[in-house]
């Protein structure tokens, strides 16, 4: 889509908004974020329409103590931790795995989690321990993983379960008093999984717009005049931009493999806090693939950096430049916190393309 074309569906947007009114709509996916950011579409917004970033990176969500037993366990002297990449350079207490590494941790950067199995069987001796980070979209090949493990006997092979599920977080988004969120820009990858419908209670119970989005950007601008034309009328529905992909019901098979092997479970995430089943831990028949009990990992408690506000920014309390350290101690090469060093995170996207961003509207 040329900037013409975007430039003309903005301005029809920005005539829908009241004057004196500003509405503000939050994107809840690490891709969305990217792409919004690459788009610049938030300076052509100005601040009538303000697109803010929610919790939708996984990595960036995790929380500290989480973190800390992923350090933990690194420093087992025989035990390999298999993990996405963008985990090794979260700090936590002046720490992070890529610190282990130094001092001789095994750390392996893998693109699945099956290539842990890999490992597991050319590494009898050791212990092979997969950081299981992710939302909807990566459980189910996680499951998968660990049903392979059973299915062929590899014992030396375990996971620490820090996966999220999304309806829970928006849940609580839409439920916090000082938010102030109109609507909702819904995560295409996690919805192609779990489809549509587990979205409805946001229209239903808090009069709130959602629509799911893809990723081309067709579909944010499509996204965001639906939302628009929505929030303009005083109407609240689910509507779906993504149905090429996404459908009413999601990917059964999937979500199928995933319920197989894993329950959902309380969950801290950082920036909010405890929620009810809002992560997943496995079931009784695959618990000797649980890492924290086949070890024994003790209850770590986490002090956050004072100086990092990505717990803010997860909420879209501010924005990333509103951070005082951002740009300056912190960036992609000397991050502080996960959201500058994820490649999903809301302050390594501000980064990246020079997003400035606008100030936030609580
Ligand atoms: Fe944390 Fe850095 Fe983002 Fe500030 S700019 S919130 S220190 S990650």
């Amino acid at each position: 889509m040329s900037s013409t074309p975007i430039r003309a569906a903005i301005d029809l947007c920005l005539s829908l908004v009241p004057e004196g009114e500003n509405w503000r709509f939050m994107e809840v996916c690490g891709t969305h974020t990217m792409a919004i950011a690459k788009m610049g579409i938030r300076s052509l917004l100005g601040t009538r329409i303000q697109l803010t970033s929610g919790p939708g990176c996984p990595v960036c969500v995790t929380s500290e103590p989480d973190l800390r037993r992923a350090i933990f366990l690194s420093e087992r002297e025989d035990t390999i931790i298999t993990t996405f990449g963008d985990m090794v350079r979260v700090p936590v207490m002046g720490k992070s795995l890529l610190d282990s590494m130094a001092k001789g941790a095994r750390v392996e950067v893998v693109y699945s989690p099956i290539d842990s199995l890999k490992i597991a069987r050319e590494n009898p001796r050791s212990e092979v321990v997969f950081l299981a980070v992710g939302f909807e979209t990566t459980s189910p090949t996680i499951a998968a993983t660990v049903i392979e493990a059973k299915r062929t006997g590899i014992e030396n092979f375990s996971i620490l379960p820090m996966m999220k599920l999304i309806p829970p977080a928006l849940r609580f988004l839409s439920a916090h008093p000082d938010l102030q969120i109109d609507g909702f820009i819904l995560p295409g990858h996690v919805s192609a999984i779990i489809g549509a419908e587990p979205y409805s209670f946001i229209p239903k119970e808090f009069h709130l717009p959602g629509v799911i989005a893809g990723f081309e950007d067709a579909d944010i601008v499509d996204t965001l005049l639906r939302l628009v034309d929505m929030t303009s009328k005083g109407e609240a529905r689910l509507e779906n931009s993504y149905s090429r992909v996404v459908s009413q019901k999601g990917n059964i098979e999937a979500q199928e493999i995933a319920a197989r092997v894993f329950r959902p479970v309380d969950a801290k995430w950082r920036g909010i806090g405890s929620l009810e089943k809002s992560g997943l831990g496995l079931r009784e028949e695959f618990s000797a693939f649980d890492a924290v009990s086949k070890f024994d990992i003790p209850v770590l408690e986490a002090v956050p950096d004072p100086r990092c506000r990505c717990g803010e920014v997860i909420l879209g309390k501010i924005s990333p430049t509103s951070c005082p350290q951002f740009g300056r101690s912190c960036t992609p090469r000397n991050p502080l916190g996960p959201c500058m060093v994820s490649s999903e995170g809301a302050c390594a996207a501000y980064y990246k393309y020079g997003d400035r961003g606008i100030s936030q509207k609580p």
